[in-house]
């Protein structure tokens, strides 16, 4: 049928975008519905490790942890802006396991694959070494210190998107799907535009990914399947932001009483941010909130260790997502697996869903998801099935170490703009910064200034480029900016945006 898209996907999170973005770099033609904005679900709720999961070796989930550790270094390489490498501290004492365990698991950690550039583990004397000073005085002698990566997962999600669209993809975000028919050769998707309520032109394609998330079962229900597919199982987790609690730019890996695993991680400059907690959900994935509990509970698992008590007055920022597991029948929440499952229904026109998967792994998942959907694809596409880790993401374009000097050949350029704002533009947008300041000479030369260096350069470049529609879309998915705007700049803004998004959208 004449206008057939090769794969319709169904959500606009890390694996939805992952999928579209290689799917559409392999040269086939791909269209995406997202029901609210790009990473609105789970992809901008996460602790944003880019890891193997050190405490997921305890569950034997070596395939997983092996796979996720050789994706840090592939993944820095292809987005150093968004990517870093981060060291965490692991403070040792009584209650965990013995230290030749731990040497144990970090020996793994360290060799089980991928490592070129990522510094290897090392012992720490936490009564000399500066990582021993935020912590309570006397209590923790010896310390494990190892690598893993930094994202920021909105961002990672909006450039996969980005790139699938440089590839000729086409995206709709705020587009939901109500209804899937299925053919024998062809799906026709039915969306609805959520900023009307009206109709969309269905879709026709001749593969239907569900990439749906915790909805993954609600899309399910859209495509009325017979059979019964495998089960999700929902686990919430929140984070707490507070006020930098130490000098250092090391991470700390605490377990706190029931066994669990916390983070206290440098967060956009000024901030701590620890994390989570972990438990079973049930009911409206969208409706996630984080509870009284969940901040008494994260305050208590850091005042364990940190010399400075802190309180649920000290929390400037607080955020929840629900974990899409899929659903091996494990008891309790942390110990379900993180790996995921591909579901292929080929009762028709093909069907692959989604279940479960982390964002380090996402780009793994998606070249597994179209080498399964392979014999559907064209012969033509099948020799691009490795690019995906090869060619950069969105603004990445420079080497993988090479960061400070791209910050400083911004500041070079454009001296007005102050070392901080050059490092904030450049982390953000790696070398397409210099899109948004466009050879500006000035600083009134980027328009209305909305506070926080955020000005009209860059919200419209976001309003282009990455699907920016509302403030919260700018100030919480495609930067942290909401934790310095005041209420009174985050309305401004609103408005600019509310008076120029028909122009955007008419594009
Ligand atoms: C607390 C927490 C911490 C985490 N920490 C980490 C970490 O440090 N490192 C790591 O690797 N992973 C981490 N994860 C896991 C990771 O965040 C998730 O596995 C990943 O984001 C899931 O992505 P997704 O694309 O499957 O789902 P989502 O991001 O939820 O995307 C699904 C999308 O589908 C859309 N959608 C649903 N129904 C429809 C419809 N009918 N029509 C159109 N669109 C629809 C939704 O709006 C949503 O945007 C964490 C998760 C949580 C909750």
């Amino acid at each position: 049928m004449e206008g057939t898209y090769d794969v319709a996907i169904i959500g606009g999170g890390i694996n939805g975008c992952g999928i579209a973005r290689d799917a559409a770099g392999r040269g086939l033609s791909v269209y995406l519905c997202e029901q609210a904005d790009l990473a609105s679900g789970t992809s901008s709720t996460a602790t944003k490790l880019i890891h193997g999961g050190l405490r997921y070796l305890e569950y034997f989930e070596f395939r997983l942890v092996r796979e996720a550790l050789m994706e840090r270094e592939v993944l820095w390489r292809i987005a150093p802006h968004i990517i870093w490498p981060l060291r965490f501290v692991l403070p040792h004492h009584k209650g965990l396991r013995p230290a030749w365990l731990l040497r144990l698991g970090l020996f793994l950690y360290d060799h089980l694959g991928g490592r070129e550039l990522l510094p290897a583990t090392s012992t720490l004397d936490l009564t000399t070494d500066e990582a021993g000073r935020p912590l309570k005085p006397g209590q923790y002698s010896l310390g494990f210190e190892y690598s893993d990566c930094w994202v920021d997962d909105a961002r990672l999600v909006i450039l996969n998107a980005r790139d699938a669209v440089d590839h000729g993809a086409t995206i709709r975000t705020r587009t939901k799907a109500v209804a899937a028919d299925r053919g024998a050769d062809v799906w026709r998707l039915t969306a609805v535009d959520r900023r009307s309520g009206e109709k969309t032109e269905a879709v026709h394609a001749r593969i239907l990914v569900n990439a749906a998330g915790p909805w993954v079962g609600d899309v399910l229900a859209v495509t009325r399947r017979q059979n019964s597919p495998p089960s999700i199982r929902l686990v919430r987790g929140s984070h707490i932001v507070i006020p930098r609690l130490y000098a250092h730019n090391r991470c700390y890996i605490f377990q706190n009483i029931d066994m669990r695993i916390i983070f206290a991680i440098p967060y956009e400059g000024d901030f701590t941010l620890i994390g989570t907690t972990e438990g079973d959900y049930v009911g409206d994935p969208g409706e996630v909130r984080t509870t009284a509990e969940d901040i008494d509970y994260l305050c208590q698992a850091a005042n364990r260790y940190f010399s400075t008590t802190i309180a649920p007055a000290d929390v400037v920022w607080t955020y929840s997502g629900v974990r899409p597991l899929y659903d091996d029948g494990a008891s309790e929440a942390q110990a379900a697996t993180r790996d995921y499952l591909l579901d292929l229904d080929e009762a028709g026109a093909p069907m692959l869903s989604i279940f479960g998967g982390k964002i380090t792994t996402y780009r793994r998942l998606a070249q597994h998801a179209l080498d399964k959907l392979e014999r559907y694809l064209p012969t033509a596409v099948h020799a691009r099935r490795n690019w995906s880790g090869q060619v950069p993401l969105p603004g990445g374009d420079f080497p993988v170490q090479g960061f400070e000097a791209l910050v400083k050949d911004i500041g070079r350029d454009y001296p007005w703009l102050g070392a901080y704002q050059s490092r904030r533009l450049a982390r953000a947008y790696g070398t397409r910064a210099r899109g948004i300041l466009d050879g500006a000479t000035r600083w009134s030369a980027l328009g209305q200034d909305f506070g926080s260096g955020l000005t009209e350069a860059e919200v419209t470049y976001l309003m282009r480029e990455e699907w920016a529609e509302e403030a919260s879309d700018v100030i919480w998915r495609r930067s942290k900016l909401g934790l310095r705007l005041s209420q009174e700049q985050v309305t401004t803004l609103e408005s600019f945006m509310a008076e120029h998004r028909e122009e955007f959208l008419a594009r």
